[in-house]
């Protein structure tokens, strides 16, 4: 049996090999915070004074400290494990695991730029879901189950076309 993060390896080896049908990539657009805040108004105070304990100490290495040293996760690459590793290393409480949650986006599938909507067969983003969260109807046409999917971020970067992007949770 694999574990998660070697799972998570394969399929992000084999996506790559499936990615002929490449789309231009769209900029993420909604900010996504550490899953683990209370009070949203705490990132422009704390962070301030913080040498970004939180990003440092990711090993996904998905949060970026901005310019106006806050963290924000970028999913482009990877996902988050909810590992509570960012929490931990927050010193001012800025991020607790008390406040542990989702990350606080919906992830959704483009259905004009996904392939497998397009009539191609393509699995690439099914199988790194460890929750199983994105369901086919007759092989194609995928939706992401929302009372399923946790946010991890980790089918983004699986989609050979770029069809799977983050939202404003609704
Ligand atoms: S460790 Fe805490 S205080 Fe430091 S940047 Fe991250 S959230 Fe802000
Ligand atoms: S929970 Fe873990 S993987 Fe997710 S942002 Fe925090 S340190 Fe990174
Ligand atoms: S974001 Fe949702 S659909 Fe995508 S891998 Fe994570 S749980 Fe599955």
């Amino acid at each position: 049996m694999l574990a998660n993060k070697e799972r998570r390896e394969l399929f992000s080896f084999l996506s790559t090999s499936i990615g002929d049908v490449v789309k231009e990539k769209k900029p993420q657009e909604v900010i996504i915070r550490p899953p683990y805040f209370g009070d949203i108004n705490a990132f422009g105070i704390e962070c301030q004074n913080c040498e970004g304990l939180c990003a440092t100490s990711c090993q996904e290495q998905i949060i970026i400290i901005g310019d106006d040293k806050t963290p924000k996760l970028d999913v482009s690459k990877s996902g988050c494990t909810y590992c509570d590793d960012c929490a931990t290393a927050c010193e001012v409480n800025v991020l607790t695991l008390e406040n542990k949650k989702h990350l606080d986006v919906d992830v959704v599938i483009d259905q004009n730029s996904c392939m497998s909507w397009e009539g191609v067969m393509c699995f690439s983003c099914k199988d790194p879901c460890l929750e199983d969260a994105i369901e086919f109807k007759a092989m194609f046409m995928p939706t992401i189950n929302q009372e399923k999917c946790t946010s991890c971020g980790f089918c983004i970067s699986r989609c050979p076309s770029y069809a799977i992007n983050t939202q404003e949770r609704k």
